[in-house]
């Protein structure tokens, strides 16, 4: 974009030029991330960049765009830079306090919703209200897409983190679902009170082992936060006492699911048959064929 231009640019030009120039500076995704952030600074949806082709862009958009496209070259993932990302078609906000939503995470999703929807109307505790638990909410992606699927359950959802509480409070709010969610502060079950009360508790902690995490690439290592995704030397610090303590708050036969790492699966599953209270236990595949939940249940004669 150095050379001085007779005419302004219009949207195709600079897409292509961006694109281009995101390739050579090794900017993962380049056109992608060029589509993605032209659509966001002009405040249209990446279709609309097509079908606008021939648009100019004014001097002011051509401004804010090269701020992004710095901000983007020097790593910043692009959900940070726009504030946004879309999970199971739910539109989040996201900031650098929280972990940026993955799409191998919906699998986390589809197998808590496989075993709950089909329980449906056949789970009763005493009042009548069947409560689920997310440790490490983040964004809120996973609790506000799961209250949203399953309105009969009420939530509780836990973090560590206030800013990502903050965020997270928001999302719900965005998705009017505030109002079947509770949102509380701590580290995994140490804010609640102990008593077999859950029918589900889900997480995506953070399971990343130290040495994976050092080789992370720099859009995740330097922006996103280590607390959200570094799990100590065996990516398992706080996977393991969570399957430790859950049958602690699970009610019996109610579902712990877990997202994991790549290769964890069978070292999960087998801290969850160590405690003997747990069955049914499951290693479910993403799509690419990873084993990225273990979904297991809590035995009734535990
Ligand atoms: N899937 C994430 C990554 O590879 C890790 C998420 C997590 O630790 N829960 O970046």
């Amino acid at each position: 974009m150095g050379e001085t231009r007779q005419n302004p640019w219009t949207i195709l030009e600079i897409l292509r030029w961006t694109t281009g120039h995101f390739q050579e500076k090794g900017v993962a995704e380049p056109r992608t991330s060029a589509e993605v952030l032209l659509a966001h600074t002009l405040g249209i949806s990446r279709l609309d960049l097509y079908l606008r082709h021939d648009q100019p862009l004014t001097p002011e958009e051509l401004a804010r765009f090269k701020a992004f496209i710095l901000r983007r070259r020097a790593g910043e993932p692009v959900a940070y830079i726009t504030g946004h990302r879309e999970f199971w078609s739910l539109d989040f906000k996201v900031t650098p306090a929280v972990l940026i939503p993955r799409p191998e995470t919906e699998t986390l999703v589809s197998s808590v919703l496989e075993v709950l929807k089909s329980e449906n109307g056949k789970r009763k505790t005493e009042n009548g209200i069947d409560w689920a638990l997310e440790v490490g909410v983040g964004s809120g992606a996973i609790i506000i897409t799961l209250a949203r699927e399953l309105p009969e359950m009420r939530w509780l959802g836990v973090d560590i983190s206030g800013p990502a509480l903050a965020v997270a409070r928001e999302n719900a709010a965005r998705h009017e679902i505030a109002g079947r969610i509770h949102f509380l502060r701590g580290n995994l079950l140490a804010p609640l009170q102990p008593g077999p009360r859950f029918q589900l508790l889900v997480a995506n902690l953070p399971y990343v082992p130290r040495p994976v995490w050092e080789e992370l690439p720099k859009d995740i290592k330097d922006f996103e936060p280590q607390e959200a995704l570094l799990g100590g030397v065996d990516g398992l610090d706080l996977i393991k006492p969570l399957v430790q303590a859950a049958p602690g708050v699970l009610s019996p036969g109610g579902w712990l699911a877990l997202e994991v790492a790549d290769g964890q699966a069978p070292k999960v599953a087998a801290l969850m048959a160590e405690t003997g209270a747990y069955e049914q236990i499951e290693k479910i595949p993403d799509y690419l064929g990873i084993e990225r939940v273990i979904r297991a249940r809590r035995r009734g004669d535990y």
